[in-house]
């Protein structure tokens, strides 16, 4: 009997004496249900870039659920307006020296819905486990505690409107409970980062002091793949190029030319080809020569993360890797050359004996610290010229068919930016690496920079800021492929994460 009543007295002590964390916990599970409905309502509506109408939605119901929440949220826009709004707002704590703001993007990577398997990409669905491990779809959660295990599938269930959801609510818990944040923060939700943030530039220079802060702080990407919380502090640069090579300029039969007249997509290959060697390294002329090198810091960090590339291999079926006897982690600070695909003529149903006019592929430059866009693009297309090609920007005329054998169009997607990388011994970057190493026992994994790519070069230079990245989904999410999708858990534990950021030190 004294157990009991010993408890009961000291349980006012007990949630008194609750650490922020502990309180946010808290709110979390007694509102899980309402955090899903709030989330899966904003995965429903289409978020495509260029989709400008459906874009609008999802700024308006973002806009809703700051108003909801007592924030005076307003839109940022472009001078013409045309472009996909920024959803900003602010929570100021009298007394903080400090100001951070806080990012998320809530627009999504294009997809085809035909390759969808486990719902369709703006349909939330609900499965038990992952797909890939024999996942069982629900029509919905069960009442009580939600199965942290349990995944959302749908377009930006992970990237990004998983960062949308983890900061909002973080900041509901804290208020909630009444914890003070010990920085102002300001929130800047993006509506174009997929489309490679065209207008952000235009957007920061808009509004320089509205959107001046002591750091930006990001949340988007992958947790490590062993499950540990990261925290990244540099992003790749990235640039698309289209590449085209030009073969006859009608279609021909290929019993009655095959042999005689070139055919483009053996030409592109041995152009691609050309670019890497067989070992999977670069073979562009200085690829890799300005890549600035890692500090000690950095280094010690790449040294310390956990080993996790056998595994992995395991798992996504390859037993060879590219430039062997480094790890991925070592080589995602090496600018990088992909083809993203490339195409020609037909396959499968529609496949028929000719000789295809074009082949394009699309390649994917990623860029680290020291790399510049255009540099690296120029690279690119001396590569191709030493290849033999006359190279040009537009469809070729018959002049410049007449006089070179070899044509390559080459066309530089907008948008590309350059990698940025934030020192780890700031004090702001100490203080965000023990705000998120609070929240769990294992060891945080620090990343000098990661694999993929945010437009940090863009604010970090315009503002005279730092961006640190603090992601938050499980690394099996299928970001930017069909099917990607949340694991709960990755999701409650964001929210955790966002709100040590929001009262660290
Ligand atoms: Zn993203």
């Amino acid at each position: 009997m004294l157990r009991p009543l010993l408890l009961l007295l000291l349980l006012p002590l007990l949630v008194f004496s609750q650490t922020p964390q502990q309180k946010v916990r808290q709110y979390r599970r007694a509102n899980e249900h309402r955090i899903i409905d709030e989330f899966t309502t904003l995965l429903a509506i289409p978020n495509v870039a260029s989709d400008m109408v459906n874009i609008r939605r999802n700024a308006g119901r973002i806009l809703q659920l700051m108003k909801d929440r007592g924030l005076n949220p307003r839109l940022l826009e472009t001078a013409t307006q045309e472009s996909p709004p920024v959803v900003f707002g602010e929570w100021n704590t009298p007394g903080a020296t400090r100001t951070i703001l806080v990012y998320a993007h809530y627009d999504g990577q294009p997809t085809n819905p035909a390759q969808w398997t486990a719902t369709q990409p703006w349909k939330p669905a609900f499965y038990s486990a992952a797909l890939e491990a024999n996942g069982q779809q629900y029509p919905q959660f069960d009442t009580g505690l939600i199965n942290p295990e349990w995944r959302i599938y749908a377009r930006s269930a992970s990237d990004d409107k998983a960062g949308v959801m983890a900061i909002l609510t973080a900041f509901s818990a804290l208020k909630d409970s009444g914890v003070a944040p010990t920085s102002n923060i300001k929130f800047f939700f993006e509506g174009e980062e997929e489309a490679g943030s065209p207008h952000l530039g235009e957007i920061i220079d808009r509004n320089k002091e509205l959107l001046a802060a002591d750091a930006w702080i990001i949340c988007d990407g992958p947790v490590h793949q062993s499950g540990v919380k990261l925290v990244d502090f540099g992003a790749r640069g990235d640039v698309n190029v289209d590449l085209t090579v030009y073969a006859a300029k009608r279609p021909l039969h290929s019993g009655h030319y095959g042999n005689w007249s070139p055919n483009p997509a053996n030409l592109l290959a041995r152009l691609l080809a050309s670019m890497k060697d067989d070992a999977g390294r670069v073979t562009i002329a200085d690829w890799y020569a300005d890549v600035e090198p890692l500090g000690d810091a950095e280094r010690r960090a790449i040294a310390e993360a956990p080993q996790y590339d056998e595994q992995l291999k395991k798992q996504l079926g390859i037993t060879r890797t590219e430039n062997a006897g480094k790890t991925l982690m070592e080589l995602i600070n090496q600018p990088s050359l992909n083809i993203n695909g490339f195409a020609s003529g037909d396959v499968g149903a529609l496949a028929r004996n000719v000789i295809p006019t074009t082949e394009t592929a699309v390649l994917d430059l990623r860029l680290v610290k020291g790399n510049d866009v255009q540099r690296q693009v120029q690279r690119l297309i001396a590569h191709v010229r030493k290849q033999g090609y006359y190279v040009i920007d537009h469809e070729p005329t018959d002049a410049e068919r007449a006089q070179y054998p070899l044509l390559a169009r080459v066309i530089v997607r907008p948008g590309g930016y350059n990698a940025d990388r934030t020192r780890m011994d700031l004090p702001i970057s100490k203080s965000v690496i023990a705000a998120v190493q609070s929240t769990v026992t294992d060891k945080i994994v620090l990343l000098p920079t990661s694999g993929g790519s945010l437009p940090l070069s863009i604010i970090t230079q315009r503002l005279k800021t730092v961006a640190i990245t603090v992601p938050i989904a499980n690394y099996d999410n299928n970001q930017h492929a069909e099917n990607e999708n949340i694991r709960i858990q990755n999701l409650w534990d964001g929210i955790e994460t966002w709100a040590a950021i929001m009262t660290m030190k």
